[in-house]
């Protein structure tokens, strides 16, 4: 589905990611995860062709990504960027369709989608014609999970989804999300930082640092049989409760 070969990628001489290889698996979630700065958003964005890799190809059901062929596959793919990137004053409504929009949908198609991805998300269909700035850091995750789900998208990438989110909004998005991942049948590629969130989102796990893949595999093989020194540190940073 999605397959990056000796992708690498620099920013004025700082290296973000190294030459790596990844495959992603179709109809699976995988997860990428690593310290601030190892490089992951930037591989999200190489991913979704909103910037080219210096070396190396990204193909995407083994068709190249480039500044060409990004604008049609993107209608494919989803995306959710870190911060949700919702336009202030575009209402809820107007956010999710604006693509739609654009590729000349009827209006009863519009509203029949809204209404069942608002379904599916758990938003309150009286609030599709607030703005952003009306609604709760959980509503507007969902709002941008809802525009990136619009045009039935085969990918789904999401960039720290609940990155802003306090920890029970977090808590119950994570499960919906789970949930809704495993209703769609996507293949989606999720951004995090945390390992709990990892082990539960992902069937795969992708672990980075400093812009290269340390290990990718189910998350109890990352616990069970760690690949180097840092995945084991890793781990322990993130400090079980009991250990307090
Ligand atoms: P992560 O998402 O894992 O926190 P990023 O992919 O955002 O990491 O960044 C990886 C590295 O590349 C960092 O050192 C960051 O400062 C740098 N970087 C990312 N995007 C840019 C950019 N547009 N211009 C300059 N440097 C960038
Ligand atoms: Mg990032």
């Amino acid at each position: 589905m999605l397959q990056l070969v000796g992708v690498s990628k620099s920013f004025q001489g700082v290296v973000a990611v190294q030459p790596l290889d990844l495959t992603v698996a179709e109809g699976r979630t995988t997860v990428l995860i690593g310290p601030s700065g190892c490089g992951k958003s930037t591989l999200l964005r190489l991913m979704v062709g909103l910037i080219e890799p210096d070396n190396g190809q990204v193909l995407f059901d083994g068709v190249p990504i480039t500044r060409s062929s990004a604008r049609q596959l993107r209608q494919r793919i989803g995306f959710v960027v870190q911060d949700g990137g919702l336009f202030p004053h575009l209402s809820a409504r107007e956010n999710i369709t604006l693509l739609a929009r654009h590729l000349g949908w009827p209006a009863s198609r519009l509203k029949d989608r809204v209404t069942q991805l608002a379904e599916l998300t758990h938003f309150p269909l009286d609030k599709l014609a607030f703005y952003p700035a009306q609604l709760s850091g959980g509503q507007r995750q969902r709002v941008s999970l809802m525009r990136a789900l619009m045009l039935d998208p085969t990918l789904l990438l999401l960039d720290e989804p609940f990155a802003a989110l306090d920890p029970l909004i977090r808590y119950e998005l994570q499960a919906e999300l789970r949930e809704i991942f495993r209703q769609l049948n996507k293949t989606v590629v999720l951004v995090t930082h945390d390992l709990t969130e990892a082990g539960y989102l992902g069937d795969e796990v992708v672990l980075m640092h400093a812009g290269r893949i340390v290990q990718q595999a189910p998350y109890r093989t990352l616990l069970e049989q760690p690949a180097e020194e840092f995945v084991t540190r890793f781990i322990q940073a993130q400090r079980p409760p009991e250990t307090i």
